[in-house]
């Protein structure tokens, strides 16, 4: 594997192709490492502070390595030739993999459910060491780890790596002493040319796995392709491995992170993680705007799904809530936002289900009342329609926003809306 001083011997000059987040830090991890400006090339089609948008602008430059951000194919022709003629391939993966020394990596890959397993898993890798890593496609890119690396920090003891599967494609030399995939399903299929190859593409995590990969048991694609896998697998989900009352414990919301938990705890078990550390696993209430658990006051439960803008996504929060509520309770589900030919239509399923209150609100709340056929009332803004249920909810309530329309008739985007409910909601409850 490459060590510290290989990656100051690769050969210039240096193109760095894509500069998005893992791009950019890319380059901050090579400057550290001693590369000048002189020795490094940008380039991106899309960025103007790139040096090249033209690709046969960087390839007169003839680049000698090449490092390739995750949003470029490397099937592009101009990418494949200039391999073909000799340019190294590498990546941040695989320059930050370089500098690993006693770390205990752990990989999780998967269509959905990446970043929730991650981040559970994360949460207990946190509190068994506090300078653990938790990151990669989700959140913070692996190269701020190698950064801090190369500034001297001491190494962390876990490092827990989000991957996706065009991350999969470009990783030489990472190692994972744990891994896990998480649901498969049909993604990312104007990148690959079948399902198969995709499938293919996230099964390459068992070839990188020394010990087990552990995969989630709800998932039959996931089951049926694990059976092609290079490393010994386990497989795992809520309904064979948690008990009842584990399940009680878990402060994450529906049956789908459940399974993401069992998935979690899974793996911090097989790597060793304290008793302690596997508890705080419990506690994690949920990715920001995601089927959220952002508290309970006064025996109201609020939920902050403003990330759903499908149908699908609400009928999913919405079942998952509905376990929250026992009989005589009432989820009260705030409906609305700005359209955008949603099929409003696919939320009548849940007209009979009397545990359910339905509130609309904003630019589409008439139209999603209309086309739902569900009974609420109506309020022009999300403000309005939270001082409403703010008035009614009783001990025992759940309060989800699984709005299904978009933020942007009141708010910046979803993150914005997210954050106006929770705030609200946590400030002027009873
Ligand atoms: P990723 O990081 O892989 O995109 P996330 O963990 O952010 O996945 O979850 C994204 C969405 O995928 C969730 O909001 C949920 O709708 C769905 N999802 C997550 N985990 C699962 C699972 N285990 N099974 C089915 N659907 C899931």
């Amino acid at each position: 594997m490459m060590s510290q001083t290989s990656l100051r011997n690769l050969k210039t000059p240096i193109a760095v192709i894509g500069l998005g987040k893992s791009g950019n830090s890319a380059l901050n991890l090579l400057k550290a490492a001693g590369f000048s400006n002189g020795d490094l090339l940008t380039y991106d089609d899309k960025d103007l502070t790139a040096q090249f948008c033209q690709a046969a602008d960087l390839a007169a430059k003839n680049p000698q390595t090449l490092v390739v951000s995750p949003g470029v194919p490397l099937a592009t022709p101009w990418i494949q030739k200039l391999i073909q003629s000799g340019a190294h391939l590498t990546s941040e993966i695989t320059l930050t993999a370089s500098l690993l020394t006693s770390e205990k990596v752990i990989g999780i890959t998967g269509s959905v459910g990446k970043s929730t397993v991650t981040s559970i898993l994360g949460a207990g890798a946190v509190a068994d060491d506090e300078n653990s890593f938790v990151g990669g496609n989700l959140g913070t890119p692996f190269c701020h780890y190698g950064l801090s690396i190369l500034s001297g920090k001491t190494p962390a003891k876990w490092v827990v790596l989000e991957l996706s599967s065009y991350q999969l494609e470009n990783c030489a030399g990472l190692v994972l002493d744990f891994s896990a995939i998480t649901f498969l399903s049909p993604n990312h299929l104007e990148r690959y040319e079948s399902l198969e190859q995709y499938y293919n593409t996230k099964l390459k995590i068992t070839q990188m796995t020394k010990n087990i990969c552990v995969v989630n048991q709800s998932s039959p694609d996931a089951v049926q392709f694990s059976k092609l896998a290079s490393c010994p697998v386990k497989l795992v989900n809520a309904q064979h491995n948690l008990s009842d009352e584990q399940k009680q414990k878990i402060a994450l919301i529906g049956q789908h992170n459940h399974d993401n938990f069992a998935v979690a705890q899974e793996l911090g078990k097989v790597a060793g993680f304290k008793p302690a550390s596997l508890e705080q696993m419990y506690h994690f209430k949920g990715l920001s705007h995601r089927l959220e658990n952002v508290g309970v006051v006064n025996g109201v439960t609020y939920v902050n799904d403003s990330k759903a803008t499908a149908m699908d996504s609400v009928l999913v929060a919405t079942e998952g809530c509905l376990e929250k509520v026992s009989a005589n309770h009432t989820l009260h589900l705030l409906l609305g936002g700005k359209d955008k030919n949603l099929p409003w239509e696919q939320l009548s399923i849940l007209k009979d289900e009397k545990k359910i209150q339905p509130v609309f609100f904003g630019a589409c709340g008439d139209l999603a009342k209309e086309k739902s056929k569900l009974n609420g009332p109506t309020f022009k803004s999300l403000n309005a329609a939270l001082d409403y249920v703010l008035s009614v909810e009783k001990t025992g309530d759940v309060v989800l926003l699984s709005p299904g329309g978009t933020s942007l008739d009141e708010f910046k985007n979803f993150e914005d809306r997210g954050q106006f409910f929770t705030k609200k909601v946590i400030r002027f409850a009873k």
